[in-house]
């Protein structure tokens, strides 16, 4: 099945019958925010994502956000590259109107998207889809990743036991033998 052309941003009120699906590869070299946390040697360049936007009630639209891959992301401890697997599900709703807000549950993810200058505002509400992609794929990402077994924390955790002796004297006693 061929990809049809992803679209960047969608004018709601275009899509407010019919809906707007997608699914397909993006690369990930358009990912220019995501790009920054990635180590140098990325293996795999797309990321699958899949795309249901839908109008519910009351003139929002549920985002369904789906996204798989592989980022090389760089470990904090040795600062090797670390494969972390990215594994989205998410339900966003995307508000055209800041009063929308109050229909939210406070564990509702939302983004109010930007009204462009139109003689009816919210006509012309545009979601940045995109950029709400790669706003969950930042989310996704650990703030501080580690290798579960990492051989740079085995050595360092060695290092300090060696550094913290509990009888400073004791220790001293050792080295005198
Ligand atoms: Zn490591």
């Amino acid at each position: 099945m061929p990809d049809t052309p992803f679209i960047d941003r969608i004018v709601l009120s275009q899509i407010k019958d019919s809906g707007f699906t997608w699914r397909g590869n993006l690369s990930l070299s358009r990912f220019t925010r995501l790009q920054h946390e990635i180590h140098a040697d990325q293996p795999s360049d797309d990321l699958w994502v899949s795309v249901d936007l839908v109008a519910g009630v009351s003139g929002l639209f549920w985002l369904t956000l789906r996204v798989r891959g592989e980022l090389r992301l760089t470990c904090q401890r040795c600062l090797e590259g670390l494969i972390y697997p990215l594994s989205i599900d998410n339900r966003v709703a995307v508000l055209s109107s800041e009063r929308l807000v109050e229909l939210m549950d406070e564990s509702d993810d939302y983004v109010l998207v930007a009204e462009i200058e139109a003689p009816e505002q919210t006509e012309a509400a545009t979601v940045d889809l995109f950029q709400v992609i790669e706003d969950e794929c930042l989310l996704a990402v650990p703030a501080s990743p580690k290798h579960d077994d990492c051989a740079a924390a085995k050595t360092q955790a060695g290092d300090i036991e060696q550094l913290k002796p509990d009888n400073p004297f004791a220790q001293l006693s050792q080295l005198k033998k």
